[in-house]
């Protein structure tokens, strides 16, 4: 049996004093005796230790990397947030934890996780782009010193953004989900590509220009060809274009011509094969820009034309009434200047 330290932290529900609390987990004291946490804490700060809680489930996807299959769905109070693909890969001497969830819990279940495979230090937080289901889980996993490493564009961003994005996440999730949730800083930048390495095993992070986002970042084990592709690529989850659809078209275009085996996308999946994995993301932002020229030529308003953009697309994707709406209107903005 496994002991680990915890803390129980809350947040204001409202104005007045109502508070929702969580018992979230402080990465770095598990031991295999009550006896043996307690030795580490420090005195005075609220920490307690209990029997292990639960780890997020995880798939071994090749040798040494693993992924968490997040629900494909908008986040609520049933799934908490869990709606996105979280992954690590373990080295020799270090293992990367690659996104990290909607919130603090998701990055403590996923350390869980982590120490389910290995006792090695993780030593790097890799966030694939700026979105909440993303990022929010970074500041648990890496508590114990990794370097977060995202994108150049991600710090101003995600801080243009992280309020927003906290607030709209509330309502969604709940309080009690939310407890102890910060937006991460970002301790190391990709402006082009970075290699890393875990000990006996490379990692290359590419930055790539403006697409699914202002800021995606793809991950390749050189060791078993695994990419991943954050949202970059989507599965069974329509993809929601948040970037430039021309920008994420020629990313596509660029990113098939690289030697890989397979692809972990930022929903869905959590393995597809390549190249024939990229296709329906492909085949949805060429009819989304087909759609949107033909609407544009025709002269239709912006509110007439998302009404049917891409909608020949609607039977293959979960979550389209969502997000094609918003593709659409993103896309008509952009082309009309075309
Ligand atoms: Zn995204």
């Amino acid at each position: 049996m496994i002991f680990e330290a915890v803390i129980t932290l809350c947040v204001a529900v409202s104005d007045g004093e109502e508070r929702a609390c969580r018992v979230a987990l402080v990465p770095g004291h598990e031991a295999d005796s009550l006896g043996g946490c307690q030795a580490t804490l420090p005195v005075g700060q609220g920490m307690r230790c209990q029997t292990q809680g639960p780890a997020l489930e995880i798939t071994e996807v090749a040798p040494g990397v693993f992924v968490h299959k997040g629900d494909v769905a908008e986040p609520d109070r049933n799934n908490r947030g869990d709606v996105s693909n979280l992954g690590f890969i373990v080295g020799e001497t270090g293992i990367a934890v690659i996104d990290s969830g909607s919130a603090a819990w998701l990055g403590e279940a996923m350390w869980r996780a982590v120490r389910t495979k290995s006792d090695l230090p993780v030593r790097y937080v890799i966030l694939t782009h700026m979105h909440p289901d993303h990022v929010f889980g970074a500041t648990a996993l890496a508590a114990t010193g990794a370097e977060i490493l995202a994108h150049e564009a991600l710090p101003r961003a995600l801080a243009d953004r992280q309020s927003n994005y906290l607030a709209s996440l509330v309502p969604m999730i709940g309080a009690e989900a939310i407890a102890g949730t910060a937006a991460p800083t970002v301790t190391g930048t990709v402006a082009h590509s970075q290699e890393i390495d875990l000990g006996g095993r490379r990692l290359t992070l590419k930055a790539w220009p403006t697409a699914h986002s202002s800021n995606d970042l793809t991950v390749l084990d050189h060791m078993t060809g695994t990419l991943f592709a954050g949202d970059l690529v989507f599965d069974q989850h329509i993809p929601s274009l948040d970037g430039r659809l021309l920008g994420w078209q020629s990313v596509l275009a660029e990113m098939s011509s690289a030697e890989v085996t397979a692809i972990v996308p930022g929903h869905g999946g959590p393995v597809l094969p390549w190249p024939d994995g990229l296709r329906p993301v492909q085949r949805y932002l060429e009819i989304l820009a087909h759609d949107t020229r033909a609407a544009l030529r025709a002269g239709e308003r912006l509110a007439d034309a998302v009404t049917h953009i891409a909608e020949d697309e609607e039977p293959h994707w979960h979550l389209f009434p969502s997000f094609n709406p918003r593709n659409a209107t993103q896309a008509f903005t952009e082309l009309e200047w075309e």
